[in-house]
């Protein structure tokens, strides 16, 4: 399949999800996940109307921010590691993987140095998979307390991944715990907005995400593909 069928099939996928439980296709955000595919490939899916950028390694992010800084957004989306934040804050518009209180403090500190403010999604380990990152469901609500005192960081949402499975409604608990989560914390008041956004949905289940309340899909293999890029 080309890319731009790959781009349609996608989107008519979304739509039929959307319209199946009644929401806005408007209300759902997606992002290209180019980790597996080149630089060419993420200009490609630009030029066909692709406005979010996802990336998990700052090593194989940085030739396609070089290309398509200011043409797309970009979001973190892999594990951050503490000594990479200062790559990663200032060129990423979107971190989804702020699980640890060391981490929040080094995007702050770097987020000062830079004068910004840093959107930033907590991950959260749904299914309690071992492999998996995260804060674990019962934890978001005191770590979200202590980002109070970290006027850099704004949270605006939480994102899972949930595990593989050959039959994707099996994802469906996993997705829906997210939202109830979500819906739970604004009811505490602990943030100064509510948090709006779920980070939820790759390319295996994406239709089961949107379905139970996804605002941002992340899609690599089933959007661009998967290629050979040699290194890596
Ligand atoms: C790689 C990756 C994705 C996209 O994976 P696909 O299954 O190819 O859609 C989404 N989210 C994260 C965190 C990833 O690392």
């Amino acid at each position: 399949m080309t890319l731009r069928n790959r781009l349609h099939d996608v989107e008519a996928r979304l739509e039929q999800a959307c319209l199946r439980s009644g929401r806005q296709r408007g209300d759902v955000r997606i992002i290209a996940v180019t980790k597996y595919v080149s630089v060419a490939t993420a200009e490609a899916a630009v030029r066909e109307g692709i406005t979010h950028i996802g990336e998990n390694r700052w090593p194989d992010a940085k030739a396609k921010w070089d290309a398509l800084q200011g043409q797309a957004l970009f979001h973190y989306i892999g594990s951050l590691q503490t000594n990479k934040v200062k790559d990663v804050v200032g060129k990423f518009d979107y971190i989804h993987s702020l699980d640890r209180m060391s981490l929040a403090e080094a995007i702050q500190g770097r987020a000062e140095k830079l004068d910004i403010q840093v959107p930033c999604l907590l991950q959260v380990n749904v299914s309690g998979e071992e492999s998996k990152h995260g804060l674990a469901p019962e934890q978001v609500r005191s770590f979200l307390a202590d980002l109070r005192k970290m006027n850099r960081i704004r949270p605006i949402g939480l994102m899972t991944m949930a595990p593989y499975e050959s039959e994707p409604h099996a994802t469906r608990p996993v997705f829906r715990a997210l939202r109830a989560l979500r819906d739970e914390l604004n009811c505490m008041e602990l943030t100064d907005e509510p948090i709006t956004e779920l980070s939820m949905g790759m390319s295996n289940d994406f239709e089961i995400a949107v379905e139970e309340g996804a605002t941002m899909v992340r899609l690599g293999t089933v959007l661009v593909g998967k290629e050979e890029i040699g290194e890596g």
